[in-house]
């Protein structure tokens, strides 16, 4: 396909709202406003024009819940009333069919779809870069009614399980001495259970078990350019109130959402995964580290940045929009960068980024605060109050408030982190730009 190299050239993303970050490296002028990189239809110029062997990286994160986007690769702009006579190449990617096709449009006529690519790659929510490998993750629970919790250090986070009277099918992994739930033996089952149904299928293959992690992680290989990547993890299901003793000064939504959405969570179960911290064999009270549970609120979690508004209204109707997840995707898009460039960054995660995001959200509680068209502004508050956690080395879990989420890393690696950001916040988002 032959594309005019001028200086008036440009590319063109636009979505139905649904890729609501889009990142086009190069074509930027070095302007350094960030909501103008972040906005869709985002609209730049190729410098110096199209040439063979010139490649174009289109980096954006889809929305949560998205019907189409298409990139546009064009000779000139159009108007509405006067549309582009050619595009030399339209990209377009249909969630409901899981469609990614190709045309163009040559003297004011459109070719004929080009829908070759039997493999769609982009992820509700996901960032993409065309050539990332896919990943997924799913919780398989068990649903538990009588339980008995003990905290298993003073945090709150960790807990050992014990099952209350009664016949149960999971009497097989409970201790003797207390009746406490083996988590290692229920994952090291769970693990066994995984390899076999692995063993009978094609192009699944179960990756080496990592040491102190909840997940059973698998790569399908065989469905498009890319193995897909599956997190298994095993949780219970707790149907009883939550732990009231770690959970009352937490989750303070109150002036955010409300009462009345606090109270409905609040009525939901929450889950436990096979996770400690630290070494395998501690003990405390007769319970081994390796048989504990840590506490998680991730379907609460979901819920919330879905539906985000202080009014009912934000990103509902059509109408009033925020920038809250934009926020929030650009705050772990920036993150993961760091990780990638700095390895030792490895222990921070992205639940940090939405942590954060979390206590910003109480603190600025109105859906006025997040207005669209303040994104840039509102990340850099984002990101302020990021680092600030970072310098205090103390960030507390949002629902367990007695857990500080940055006990892991060193004081030194949060302080380091807090500079590099800063460094990127003073100079531009060099890194959004790599
Ligand atoms: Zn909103």
């Amino acid at each position: 396909m032959a594309v005019q190299a001028a200086e008036r050239d440009g590319i063109n993303v636009e979505s139905d709202d649904n890729l609501n970050d889009s990142l086009a490296p190069g074509l930027i002028s070095p302007d350094k406003d960030i909501s103008r990189l972040l906005t869709v239809p985002f609209s730049g110029r190729i410098r110096g024009g199209m040439r063979p062997g010139k490649k174009i990286i289109v980096m954006g994160i889809v929305d949560l819940e998205p019907t189409s986007f298409d990139v546009s690769l064009t000779c000139g702009r159009g108007t509405e009333k006067e549309p582009l006579h050619d595009v030399a190449l339209k990209l377009t990617a249909r969630f409901a069919g899981r469609q990614f096709v190709r045309n163009a449009r040559i003297s004011g006529k459109w070719t004929q779809e080009e829908a070759s690519t039997d493999y769609f790659p982009f992820i509700p929510d996901q960032p993409f870069r065309i050539s990332n490998p896919d990943e997924f993750d799913v919780m398989m629970t068990i649903p538990l009614d009588r339980v008995d919790l003990q905290p298993f250090g003073d945090d709150g986070a960790f807990y050992s399980v014990a099952l209350k009277r009664g016949e149960s099918s999971l009497k097989r992994f409970m201790q003797e001495e207390d009746n406490t739930l083996s988590a290692y033996g229920m994952l090291k089952e769970f693990r066994e259970e995984v390899k076999k149904c692995v063993k009978m299928m094609k192009d699944v293959e179960m990756e080496k078990k990592k040491i102190g992690c909840p997940a059973v992680t698998l790569t399908i290989k065989g469905v498009g350019p890319v193995p897909i990547s599956l997190d298994v993890v095993l949780g219970i299901e707790v149907r009883t109130s939550w732990p009231a003793e770690f959970t009352k000064d937490g989750f303070q939504i109150d002036d955010w959402l409300g009462k009345k959405v606090k109270q409905q969570h609040m009525r939901k179960p929450y889950y436990l995964v096979p996770k400690h911290e630290g070494r395998a064999m501690a003990e405390r009270d007769g319970v081994l580290a390796k048989d504990v549970w840590r506490i998680s609120f991730s379907h609460v979690e979901k819920e919330i940045v879905k539906n985000h508004g202080s009014e009912k209204t934000c990103c509902e109707d059509g109408k009033i929009r925020c920038c809250r997840k934009g926020c929030l995707k650009l705050l772990k898009h920036m993150l993961g960068l760091l990780k990638e460039e700095d390895s030792s960054f490895a222990k921070f995660c992205s639940y940090h980024a939405k942590t954060t995001f979390f206590h910003t959200c109480c603190s600025r509680n109105k859906d006025s605060d997040w207005e669209a068209s303040r994104l840039s502004h509102c990340f850099l508050m984002l990101l302020e109050d990021f680092e600030g956690h970072l310098r205090d080395s103390k960030l507390p879990n949002f629902f367990i408030p007695t857990q500080n989420l940055l006990s892991g890393p060193s004081n030194r690696s949060c302080t380091s982190l807090a500079r590099r950001i800063k460094e990127e916040r003073e100079s531009g988002f060099p890194i959004f730009l790599k």
